[in-house]
């Protein structure tokens, strides 16, 4: 890899590396006052300018005399040497071409632009006619922390009052406007104010990662412990010493709605919130965000997985908060793991990865195991909440009427609650209505028309829904097969059938649901959880959503719906996912002074999973887990590859699978075996027909080169799709 410092003279050929889809870097000519590696440009492309970033020397191919001139180098310091290596790495790890790989890097609106300012409020020397309390507390916040000044907005608010108080204070001058620079750095955090006192295991390990971020190295170290046992106080202490170490610092959560309780658990240890970067924030703070993360202005990121792919300066601590879950893989455009680039950016950094969770993914467990990661745990949680009691309750000796789901043994328990004011969850997997809509008169399953996948009803929005490709209509009178009007009947439950049937039968208590398609932003479900949070709800019907780690400190009760519900799937992860979600839903129940239970309606008590969960023998169930994935030489005792063809017509998309197996030689040598090609389980998507190939090769295999070898061998043209997903997580 070129060095960062290397310099190009104005005119020298310069391969510059741009986020378009083409498969390579294009060659330029340097622009005057010349470039060095790393520096984000703008160049021609066709009648367009495009940012791209100066990856090296240019390959030297194209005709020196038409060779078009960068048009210039963006005011932004330039990509860093480590950078260029994760994203080469990470592209050849994923195989996703380069340009891909760049356009993650490079997600911040208005690069290229100049820096905007914006209006901002400070103290001025006049001082108002009339001093009421509203001014006085305006002048007041102005006069503690108003060096720089505020937003009309972030004034009012800090003041309590409203816009129009401190706009009056403008026209007696004892307050200014100003233009100031948009893109500032964020607000200093402070590792020594004091944070909690820990004490016992807890401490132990705070100490033991403060220890490993101060040493400067690459570590990762998977700190486990149930829901409340206090790793995310243990982890903010890696952060402080992060910060100490005068490094950034970068958390992962795996849910936007999370982010409020930890921003303002961050405010509490380091006296000021740190920056945010997920979808949720606007196009303005995700600008200063990106910036201020190059320029060494933000000392802590909290983020969704695309925050890994920032320009950190120096980057000494990832945190992957509940490691273990799904949405750290991203499942479409490149298909990557967020915990493994997080290893793999923090390995080329030199920085420490802390993966936390009460149910880690079996991948890390075994990494422990196998002495790659270091592991810490976390036995007992803090203070007095016990772990709920877990329970089964068998379906099979329950009375319960057709269209109904929540058994007597259940609802007793629901009312014990509701009598003693403290809440309860009822909790089903399943968003809307219904998950099925079937005509009583023909039989007929009203299913997408683009796909292979039943319509989902939700009542809240009045439609029917595919969510596979967000397709939807209102919900029909009559049936689309038979035309019989009336007949059109809801089967099985969703989230919102569920809260009908218990408002049916608890009607003195407020029922809630919670699932995401419910709100119209993050914000406004952020806002929701607090307030359930802080006992606005007596029962909470929930997906999740609700199992990703919120504090509800009056919640008692879990009911889980249907516990079989994950077990049924052929997926290779059926038994992990299901140990690790009842696990994390149970955790929600009595985290604060009072006990907690949890029950699972189940028709299968005796299965080995629900066994599992409820004796709570964790390392049991990873050793014969393991065990049985060792056996089947599949991940993480092996690797895999999904390989998924689509096109408009079934035959092809199936003759390409032939065409792939006949070529499959580069596989075959080393070792690795070819399944299919099948139909997918979701066999037609957008009107694109689906079918798999599934790879699979040993742990040590060179699978990446086996693999690019392999489709270089075989043209995939016209209409014809194909996506490989590398240690593939979802099988659909
Ligand atoms: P986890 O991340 O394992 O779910 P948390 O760190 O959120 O656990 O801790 C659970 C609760 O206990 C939180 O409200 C937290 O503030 C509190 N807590 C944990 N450790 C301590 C401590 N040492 N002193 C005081 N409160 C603590
Ligand atoms: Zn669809």
């Amino acid at each position: 890899m070129t060095p960062a410092d290397a310099r190009f003279a104005p005119g020298d050929r310069v391969g510059v590396l741009t986020a378009q889809p083409l498969d390579r870097a294009l060659d330029y000519a340097a622009p005057e006052g010349g470039c060095r590696t790393g520096d984000f440009v703008e160049v021609p492309l066709g009648p367009r300018r495009v940012l791209g970033v100066v990856w090296g020397p240019g390959e030297g191919s194209f005709d020196a005399a038409k060779l078009r001139a960068v048009s210039g180098v963006v005011d932004v310091p330039p990509m860093r040497d480590e950078m260029r290596e994760f994203l080469s790495r990470a592209a050849q790890y994923t195989l996703t071409p380069l340009p891909a790989m760049l356009r993650l890097a490079t997600r911040s609106p208005g690069l290229g632009s100049g820096p905007a300012t914006r209006r901002v409020y400070a103290r001025g020397t006049g001082e108002p006619d009339r001093m009421t309390n509203a001014r006085r507390r305006v002048l007041g916040v102005l006069d503690e922390h108003g060096g720089l000044g505020f937003t009309l907005g972030e004034l009012a608010q800090m003041a309590g009052t409203g816009t129009g108080v401190v706009k009056g204070l403008v026209g007696h001058g004892a307050v200014v406007e100003r233009e100031a620079p948009r893109d500032g750095p964020y607000p200093r955090l402070d590792p020594d104010l004091p944070g909690k006192a820990l004490a016992g295991d807890q401490a132990e390990a705070a100490e033991a990662l403060a220890e490993a971020v101060s040493g400067g190295t690459y570590g990762t170290t998977l700190l486990r412990g149930v829901t409340g046992s206090g790793k995310t106080e243990v982890y903010l202490e890696a952060v402080a010493a992060c910060l100490r170490a005068g490094r950034q610092a970068l958390v992962l959560l795996p849910e936007i709605a999370l982010t409020a309780e930890f921003l303002s658990r961050v405010e509490a240890r380091f006296g000021a919130k740190p920056a945010e970067w997920h979808h949720g924030v606007t196009q303005t703070e995700r600008r200063r965000a990106w910036k201020m993360v190059a320029a060494n202005g933000a000392q802590l990121i909290v983020g969704a997985r695309s925050a890994l792919f920032l320009p950190f300066a120096d980057l000494g601590l990832v945190v992957v908060d509940e490691e273990h879950d799904t949405s750290y893989k991203q499942e479409d455009g490149v298909l990557y793991s967020a915990r493994d680039m997080a290893v793999l950016r923090a390995s080329i950094c030199s920085a420490q990865v802390v993966l936390a969770s009460a149910t880690p993914s079996l991948e890390s467990w075994a990494n422990v195991e196998a002495g790659k990661y270091r592991g810490l745990t976390l036995t007992s949680r803090y203070g007095t909440a016990a772990l709920p009691e877990m329970g089964a309750i068998d379906m099979r000796a329950e009375d319960v009427p057709p269209g109904r789901w929540v058994s007597p043994a259940l609802a007793g328990e629901v009312r014990a609650r509701l009598e003693k004011g403290e809440q309860s969850l009822l909790f089903l997997n399943r968003r809307g209505y219904a998950p099925v809509t079937i005509c009583r008169a023909c039989g007929h399953m009203i299913g997408c028309p683009h796909c292979d996948a039943r319509m989902v009803e939700h009542r809240f929005l009045k439609r029917l829904v595919c969510h596979q490709c967000g397709e939807s209509t209102a919900v029909p009178e009559t049936c689309p097969s038979c035309e019989v009007a009336g007949k059109l009947a809801a089967v099985g439950p969703g989230v919102e059938r569920m809260a009908e049937e218990a408002a049916a039968l608890f009607p003195e208590a407020r029922v809630e649901v919670l699932s995401s398609d419910m709100y119209t932003s993050a914000r406004a479900l952020k806002a929701r959880i607090e307030e359930i949070a802080a006992g606005g709800a007596d029962i909470v019907v929930g997906t999740q959503l609700v199992a990703k780690g919120h504090n509800f400190p009056h919640l008692t009760l879990v009911g889980v719906i249907d516990a079989d519900l994950g077990l049924q799937g052929s997926d290779l992860r059926a038994a992990e996912r299901t140990f690790q979600l009842m696990r994390q839903v149970a955790g929600r129940a009595g985290r604060a002074e009072k006990p907690g239970a949890a029950l699972m309606q189940t028709f299968q008590p005796e299965h080995p999973v629900i066994r599992a969960i409820l004796t709570g023998d964790e390392d049991a169930f990873w050793a014969a887990e393991a065990a049985q994935r060792r056996a089947a030489g599949v991940p993480p005792y092996g690797r895999m590859a999904g390989i998924v063809l689509s096109s408009p017509d079934p035959q092809a998309a199936f003759d390409l699978g032939t065409r792939l197996v006949r070529a499959g030689e580069p596989l075959r040598r080393i070792g690795a075996e070819i399944f299919g090609p099948a139909p997918a389980p979701v066999a037609r998507i957008r009107g694109r027909h689906r079918v798999r190939l599934l790879v699979k090769a040993d742990k040590a295999a060179p699978l990446q080169q086996a693999i690019s070898d392999w489709l270089a061998r075989v043209d995939v043209k016209g209409d014809l799709r194909l996506t490989v997903d590398i240690d593939p997580q979802s099988f659909y």
